[in-house]
């Protein structure tokens, strides 16, 4: 039987729904949570990614901004810009996309991020709450898969679960949440030994190493719950036949489009897994979900009237 389907469409839907009542509660204290987007350049890829925020953002009612300087700007414009964003308090979320231009100090940009502001949960204080299981803005991808693993009632609580890639914005995230839910966790990076015998012992799988295809169906522990962090845009032909040979009307597709999207993990996965999320339409929008999920939290935490009163 294949696998069930993990669809981040369907969560996604799920909670822009609860989102809408806290934004609606929100607006009656007169707060609209708002979110700042600096795009940098005319990368392609990074106009499709914040168009599709700005989107969220207008269908869930929330304000936003997109600053868009030209591609040769400074370090120095960078933290300019990132301060006034900080000092205006309708600004709950900044989110600085990346890639920035090779002369702009990426890291010092990030750091200059007010941490209260910090939807994308990079900034070292974030990263440091999420290390010690206090609450904080966690990093909206490994956020994502958590909640996708929860609204499946995936149990995760004693499983030996295995995340391949240790990037700071994935991989490592993503491992500590799992730990704090009491997973057992084993993390995999490009000098891991016989990684096909490390995942087969998983019963929760996530890959985030950006190569297409590359854990095969049989490494994968029958039932096992994979989650596929991996977008990886495949437009050899060769390549593509070999990954959907038994996926006739997605190879159909390929050759009108020449291009598809093809996970970290190979498609046959779905016939070895009990549940897995599909690329497209799994990770990919959990992420801008939990952006917005930061966002509607970030102006809760620092502008929404609590309701506890406070004793004299
Ligand atoms: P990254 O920074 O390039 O990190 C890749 C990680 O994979 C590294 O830790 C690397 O190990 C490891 N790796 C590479 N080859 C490996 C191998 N053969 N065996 C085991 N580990 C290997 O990538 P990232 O930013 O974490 O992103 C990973 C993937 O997720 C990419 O495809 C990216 O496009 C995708 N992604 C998707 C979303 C989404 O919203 N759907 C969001 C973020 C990222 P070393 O550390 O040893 O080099």
């Amino acid at each position: 039987m294949p696998a069930q389907i993990l669809d981040g469409l369907k969560i996604r839907d799920q909670v822009f729904a609860e989102l809408k009542g806290e934004i609606a509660r929100l607006g009656a204290q007169g707060v609209r949570p708002g979110l700042a987007a600096v795009l940098v350049g005319e990368n392609p890829a990074s106009q499709l990614y914040v168009k599709s925020k700005i989107a969220a953002c207008e269908e869930l009612g929330m304000v936003s901004w997109l600053h868009t300087p030209p591609a040769d700007v400074s370090t120095d414009y960078m933290l300019r810009l990132v301060s006034d964003l900080n000092g205006d308090n309708n600004v709950d979320g900044i989110l600085v996309q990346l890639p920035l231009p090779a002369q702009i100090d990426s890291k010092k940009v990030l750091e200059a991020v007010d941490p209260t502001k910090d939807v994308d949960g990079f900034h070292p204080i974030n990263l440091g709450k999420l290390v010690s299981n206090r609450p904080g803005l966690v990093a909206c991808t490994p956020a994502g898969c958590m909640e996708m693993l929860r609204r499946y009632k995936i149990p995760i609580e004693g499983a030996n679960a295995v995340v391949l890639g240790r990037s700071d914005i994935v991989g490592k995230p993503m491992a500590l949440l799992l730990m704090h839910a009491n997973g057992t966790v084993t993390i995999c990076h490009s000098k891991t030994r016989d990684l096909a015998e490390v995942v087969r012992r998983a019963e929760i799988v996530v890959a985030a190493m950006g190569k297409a295809g590359y854990v095969q169906a049989d490494w994968i522990r029958p039932g096992a719950a994979v989650i596929d962090v991996g977008t990886n845009k495949v437009t050899d032909a060769g390549e593509a036949e070999k990954l959907l040979k038994n996926f006739p009307q997605r190879l159909e597709k390929f050759r009108t489009k020449g291009s598809v999207l093809i996970g970290d993990v190979h498609p046959d996965a779905v016939f070895t897994a009990g549940a897995l999320s599909p690329v497209p339409g799994g990770v990919g929008p959990m992420t801008i979900t939990m952006l917005m999920s930061n966002t509607v939290k970030a102006a809760r935490l620092r502008r929404g009237k609590s309701s506890v009163v406070a004793v004299q």
